[in-house]
């Protein structure tokens, strides 16, 4: 037995790096990544997979490891450098992707001492690290101090936490159900409807609130429509609005829509997944007046405060509203104490292991400070508003609304022929050129072009670009057809 035990352990112990061996991958990992982001702002914005016949090379799983050189070359060849380049400043597509340094080291030096983050008895220091995070952003946005969160994986996660949340506190179940009614606009994100579906809610009458030319939620139709629904006998219970929706970063009348909601004893959940974390900035602040009216409200730290993909946050007004949600015991976690001095994410989500997220954030945050995250945010409202003014003075160029925060859509009104194919093709054009990338979408059924300005490496030198990209495709598109 013992033998054996010994001849196991001599090949386990592979698992292990040495002092030596650990300072030589560090090391080309670290002159991978400098090379990369010293190259990242020349790079193309899109690059079209060219080799996916040698791709068996990553996804082969061999019984034997290969030196990091290579995997690094099959990183680069294969993942790091095809596809689309969400982490140029040049990159004004979608929402843009953030990817601060130091968060990808807050990532490494969470899975280095792998704290578990879960519950505050087993790695106090790091719930407290993810509390004060949540305390910090409440506090941003006017949420008292008393308020609950979590970090989760990203909006959508956070979205679902907030929809059982206000589900459970409405005991909307089994009968209920049907005669339930949901308050939303066309231009919710899409996630919201998979929450419904996951939290059981989908056979709720659910209620599309006509919005105004600007894409924001008509506050009188709302009132209206809460008001029939009462009369006919029905359930209304939640009212959702938008802190900045994903297609043209209009904010809903959110002031306007809370007091309703809460005269109508409705929850309010804003999904400010886009737009919430533009509270940071005066012009932010300003367009988003009312947020801080909500019952829980969805933020995304992964993208408007820069960071690389997966930081999504929850908060909730009422801490007890979230307890009540989501805290479930088990036999053997008999040993954790209920110690409510600080709250544990693994009362207030569908987690039990989670990764340490906090730390990808607070890293940055201790070594920036508050105040260029302030500068950036602001520099990116107005980017988009230089943009707005250009793009109207430049030849052929329609505008949409102007912005309330940091999307700007835009459309070429073509000589000749259908401007829906005409824009159609000036973004593909682009696209596949690849010095910057843009995307499109519909607003009042007409294909329109997007530029949503979020990344932190997109400054005044980039937009300029863009908007000299889109003039020359233009002109080339329109002598052409
Ligand atoms: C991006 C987004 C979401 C979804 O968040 P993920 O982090 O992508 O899961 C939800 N709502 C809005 C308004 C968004 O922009």
């Amino acid at each position: 037995m013992k033998d054996t035990i010994k001849q196991l352990e001599a090949q386990s112990r592979f698992l292990e790096l040495d002092f030596n061996q650990r300072e030589a991958i560090i090391r080309q990992v670290s002159d991978y990544s400098q090379s990369y982001l010293e190259n990242i702002a020349r790079a193309s914005t899109y690059t079209m997979p060219d080799h996916i016949k040698d791709f068996n090379q990553v996804a082969n799983i061999a019984e034997n490891g290969i030196p990091m050189e290579q995997i690094l070359a099959l990183l680069s060849e294969h993942v790091d450098n095809v596809g689309i380049n969400v982490a140029s400043g040049r990159y004004v597509a979608y929402i843009p992707g953030g990817g601060l340094f130091p968060s990808s080291l807050g990532d490494y030096l969470a899975g280095i001492a792998n704290r578990y983050a879960g519950w505050f008895d087993a790695g106090p220091g790091a719930v407290q690290v993810e509390n004060a995070l949540i305390r910090w952003m409440a506090s941003e946005i006017g949420y008292p101090a008393q308020a609950s969160g979590n970090l989760t994986s990203g909006g959508s996660i956070a979205n679902l936490i907030a929809i059982i949340t206000a589900r459970d506190t409405h005991q909307i179940s089994g009968d209920n159900i049907p005669k339930s009614v949901i308050y939303v606009t066309s231009q919710a994100h899409h996630c919201i409807d998979k929450a419904l579906h996951v939290s059981g809610l989908q056979a709720c009458i659910k209620r599309l609130i006509v919005v105004d030319s600007a894409q924001r939620m008509d506050a009188v139709a709302l009132e209206n429509a809460i008001q029939a629904d009462k009369q006919a006998g029905l359930n209304p219970f939640l009212v959702i609005g938008n802190g900045g929706t994903t297609n043209t970063g209009s904010v809903d009348p959110l002031s306007d829509i809370g007091e309703i909601a809460h005269a109508h004893d409705c929850w309010f959940h804003v999904d400010g997944a886009y737009g919430g974390l533009f509270m940071l900035c005066p012009e932010g602040h300003e367009a988003l007046r009312g947020i801080d009216t909500s019952d829980s409200l969805v933020i995304d730290p992964h993208k408007t405060l820069f960071l690389p993909y997966g930081l999504g946050t929850v908060l909730v007004r009422d801490r007890q509203k979230q307890i009540a949600a989501f805290r479930a015991s088990a036999d053997y976690m008999q040993d954790i104490l209920d110690d409510d001095s600080e709250l544990s994410p693994n009362d207030l989500s569908p987690e039990l292991t989670k990764h340490f997220r906090g730390l990808r954030l607070w890293l940055p945050l201790k070594l920036f400070g508050v105040h260029p995250f302030r500068a950036a945010l602001s520099e990116k409202i107005h980017l988009a508003r230089y943009f707005y003014e250009q793009m109207q003075s430049a030849d052929g160029f329609e505008l949409g609304t102007y912005p309330d925060l940091s999307v700007v859509t835009y459309r070429y009104c073509p000589k000749r022929g259908s401007a829906d194919e005409f824009n159609q093709r000036l973004m593909q054009s682009i696209q596949q050129e690849g010095r910057v990338f843009i995307s499109s979408t519909r607003v009042d059924g007409k294909f329109v072009l997007r530029a949503a300005i979020l990344s932190f490496r997109t400054h005044l030198d980039e937009i300029d670009e863009v908007i000299t990209v889109l003039k020359r495709h233009a002109q080339a598109l329109e002598q052409t057809s």
